[in-house]
């Protein structure tokens, strides 16, 4: 196969030879190279000391090893690209959803057993030269089959739940009958209520990064698993204003608040500041939509759209398509500001050019001039003057 040929994989093959350790190419890279895809990061796998191993590596490659010893994995990055090694290693899961704990092991095949299916199940020996593939994985891949390696994957780890779902949409794969029925017994047995938000935050972000996002969640939705987790299910047409977003190229954290918005998520303990923020904001745009669709002065559009931040704003532009001319508006005339700044109005009280105001009212005073300025009624700096003494005269 044309791989041997790449001058990381001759490499990792001398310096693997040198250690006299084994070594194996696995995983998602390996599936893709047999299904013809352009492979250009490697996952590989040794049965020896992977600090020496990765550190020797990256320094041929003149790269970067990044090690983590907890969890027997490595990554080493060169130019722009990268290579997983990781120990062989078997997991052992002591509860449903929980993270499996780690032990090296020396047999490629128990590293094999351990993982999600069967396409992702086999591994290329390097040394030996010789493809392992103990579960009939490349039969799988030929026939297009996503299947589990033992009927309690679903259970050790329903994160698989996700992961079987992305798999078959991205690659038009069927799931196999028997793992299909596991999958929706592990549904309806509420496993996926076992995973934190954060593994399903990943999960959920992982799908929303692969082209046929739109696909995934529709058979998320149909299988109830949105309903198990939130509650709530995601409708056809929430998933079309999700990809609308994508399209429009938001960044995928921001669509990501956006799904946890329509699904109704509002637990401020588990999100991020900005999450929360906008979610917020997203709740009173609902509230507020009525009269943002029918506002015309000028000065109050500034003063609704000031409430949302700029990631709310981009939400709504794209999604609410009678609001893009007033948001327009709303980005042009945020920008104007008064002549006169906080400094000037110091000096004219020194200068007892105007009495009664205090400090903490100089930022109301400043808005008031902001928006005559974008009503266009004050024309200079004379103009904003007399209006400072009129409004501390009104106050
Ligand atoms: P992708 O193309 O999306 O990266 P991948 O198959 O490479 O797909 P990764 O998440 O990168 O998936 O994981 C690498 C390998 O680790 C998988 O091919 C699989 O063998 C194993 N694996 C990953 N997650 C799990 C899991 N939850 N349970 C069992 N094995 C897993
Ligand atoms: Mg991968």
């Amino acid at each position: 196969m044309d791989f041997k040929k790449q001058p990381v994989i001759i490499k990792a093959i001398e310096l693997a030879k040198r250690l006299n350790i084994k070594i194996f190419l696995v995983g998602g890279p390996l599936r893709d190279l047999f299904l013809k895809k352009r492979v250009l990061d490697f996952d590989l796998a040794i049965d020896g000391d992977l600090k020496k191993f990765g550190s020797l590596l990256a320094e041929r490659l003149k790269g970067r090893f990044i090690y983590h010893p907890q969890f027997l994995t490595g990554k080493v990055i060169y130019n722009s690209n990268y290579i997983d090694i990781a120990h062989l290693r078997d997991e052992i899961y002591e509860q449903p959803g929980a993270l499996p704990k780690v032990i090296p092991i020396k047999d490629i095949v128990v590293d094999l057993k351990r993982r999600d299916f069967t396409i992702n199940a086999f591994a290329y020996d390097l040394l030996e030269d010789k493809i392992i593939d103990p579960f009939s994985g490349i039969d799988d891949l030929k026939n297009r089959i996503i299947r589990i390696l033992h009927e309690r994957s679903f259970i050790d780890d329903p994160t698989r739940i996700f992961r079987a779902i992305r798999f078959a949409k991205r690659f038009n794969f069927k799931i196999e009958r028997k793992t299909l029925i596991l999958l929706k017994r592990a549904i309806k047995e509420s496993y996926l209520t076992t995973i934190s938000y954060q593994r399903i935050f990943h999960e959920l972000n992982l799908i929303l990064k692969e082209k046929k996002f739109d696909k995934m969640f529709f058979s998320l939705s149909q299988l109830g698993i949105f309903k198990k987790i939130f509650n709530k299910s995601l409708s056809y047409w929430n998933i079309q204003k999700l990809k609308k977003l994508k399209n429009f190229k938001i960044p995928i954290e921001i669509v990501f608040i956006y799904l946890l918005y329509l699904l109704n998520f509002r637990k401020p303990e588990i999100l991020k500041k900005e999450e929360r923020k906008v979610i917020e904001e997203l709740d009173y745009f609902k509230k507020i939509k009525r009269r943002l669709l029918k506002v015309k002065r000028r000065s109050e559009i500034y003063q609704l759209f000031s409430s949302f931040s700029f990631s709310t704003l981009k939400i709504i532009y794209v999604l609410e398509s009678p609001l893009r001319k007033r948001i327009k508006i709303y980005e042009k005339i945020k920008e104007i500001r008064p002549l006169i700044n906080g400094k000037e109005l110091k000096k004219m009280l020194e200068r007892k050019i105007i009495k009664n105001l205090k400090e903490k009212d100089f930022s109301k005073i400043l808005l008031h001039l902001k928006l005559k300025r974008i009503e266009g009624k004050l024309k200079n700096k004379e103009e904003e003057i007399k209006e400072v003494i009129r409004w501390t005269q009104g106050h």
